[in-house]
């Protein structure tokens, strides 16, 4: 099943949803670049791609993926996702992404190492602070992109730090990148609950997270630290469950000592399958893409839901889920965060300035809040779309803009 494909007809809707033509719908119908390597590493090859899904808005924007699932339906799929979500957050980016199909988990420091500066030796040309700037996702971190970063500028030859985010604070970094697609995650789901459970409490508000990496444990962390009720959670290995809340913290302390969430000392193992289907008030998908498919959709319990991750609910569940009156907050909206931070950090190489952290984190919170209500608002004006069909119709607004601008076949 090609997620690609469920992403064309979540945009050809559009067209009976607000209007926009089939046309100009085409515009957005395919990527703009694709470029594809095989990295040959210890006697290895390694399939390996980037691709630029626009350039309309600015630059490519997106994170590279290391995972041995990786394809390049998925690596579009999440290149069209960064153009939409950067759109959405307002940012001066078009959307591109990465990846390569292997397995971190079974490769060393040196052979991560080696992946990455191949990674940065193949799509060189492509990449660059004016034209593609990548950044972490699933499985790389603040290591990876300075292995990318040194790679890219002893080839280029000179320094350029905006070339890419997420870097270690001593390589042009900045602190708040670490947790920011949860901090930005975080004021979602605090709107979410003024909105749609009103006068609830927090301590009386329980919550299921499926994941527990970079995006999942700060979630977690933030919204216990808040007083939530966090009963599940888990990795890729599997998860917990305690009725009465689980102790986030301790347990973080225990995965940050390189253990299995599903072997914690509290609660009740569970698969990650029944995580997802838990009587909760919100559920957090922080995984990967496809969680909730065709196969599930109707067993799951928990009226809201937030896709921390890209992707994590098909399209044949969405319409399930949307029928039954789920209220779904979008990943281009909940998971954007990220991606703004990043864009602090690139501005930040660009003018070789620094901004004071409390002032980014305001900035942040302001612009996850104020793209909120301007998806809301559109949901509450149209009243039969959906929250991401909402957020959808103004990111596809502002690129067929930008478009039209420009002129040339749009
Ligand atoms: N990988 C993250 C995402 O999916 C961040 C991208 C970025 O910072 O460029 O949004």
């Amino acid at each position: 099943m090609s997620i690609f494909q469920d992403n064309l007809e979540r945009l050809q809707a559009l067209a009976s949803l607000d209007g926009i033509s089939a046309e100009d719908l085409s515009l957005l119908s395919k990527p703009a670049l694709v470029s594809k390597a095989e990295l040959e590493v210890g006697g290895n090859k390694y399939p390996a791609w980037r691709i630029l899904y626009s350039r309309d808005l600015g630059p490519g924007k997106g994170g590279i993926r290391f995972h041995p699932e990786v394809s390049e339906d998925e690596v579009q799929s999440l290149a069209f996702w960064m153009v939409l979500k950067n759109s959405l957050a307002d940012i001066p980016y078009g959307g591109a992404k990465g990846g390569v199909k292997f397995d971190p988990k079974q490769a060393d420091k040196t052979e991560l190492e080696a992946i990455s500066r191949a990674y940065a030796r193949a799509f060189q040309p492509v990449l660059g602070q004016d034209k593609d700037v990548p950044a972490p996702d699933v499985y790389t971190n603040s290591q990876t992109m300075a292995w990318i970063l040194d790679e890219y500028e002893s080839l280029v030859g000179h320094h350029e730090p905006g070339m890419i985010t997420g870097k270690p604070v001593e390589l042009g970094g900045i602190k708040l990148r670490s947790d920011s697609t949860a901090q930005g995650g975080y004021f979602i789901a605090q709107e979410m609950v003024k909105e749609f459970l009103p006068g609830k409490e927090a301590k009386d508000i329980r919550v299921a997270v499926q994941g527990f990496g970079n995006a999942g444990l700060f979630m977690a962390e933030k919204l216990f630290a808040d007083g939530f009720k966090i009963v599940a959670t888990s990795d890729s290995r599997g998860g917990i469950f305690k009725e009465d809340g689980l102790d986030i913290s301790a347990l973080s302390a225990f995965k940050a000592e390189g253990n299995s969430v599903n072997d914690f000392n509290q609660g009740e193992a569970i698969s990650n399958g029944q995580l997802l289907e838990l009587d909760v008030d919100i559920l957090v998908l922080a995984a990967l893409e496809n969680q909730i498919t065709a196969v599930n959709a109707d067993k799951i319990k928990a009226k809201h839901i937030i896709e921390l991750a890209n992707g994590p609910i098909d399209l044949a569940a969405d319409k399930i889920l949307d029928a039954a009156g789920k209220i779904i907050v979008p990943d281009i909206l909940a998971n954007s965060g990220g991606v703004i931070v990043s864009y602090f950090e690139w501005a930040q190489n660009r003018t070789g300035q620094i901004l004071d952290e409390d002032y980014l984190k305001n900035l942040l919170e302001k612009k996850m809040r104020g793209n909120w209500d301007r998806m809301l608002s559109l949901y509450r004006e149209k009243s039969n779309i959906s929250l991401r069909q909402s957020a959808y119709i103004l990111a596809v607004r502002r690129i067929l803009a930008a478009k039209h601008w420009r002129g040339g076949q749009a």
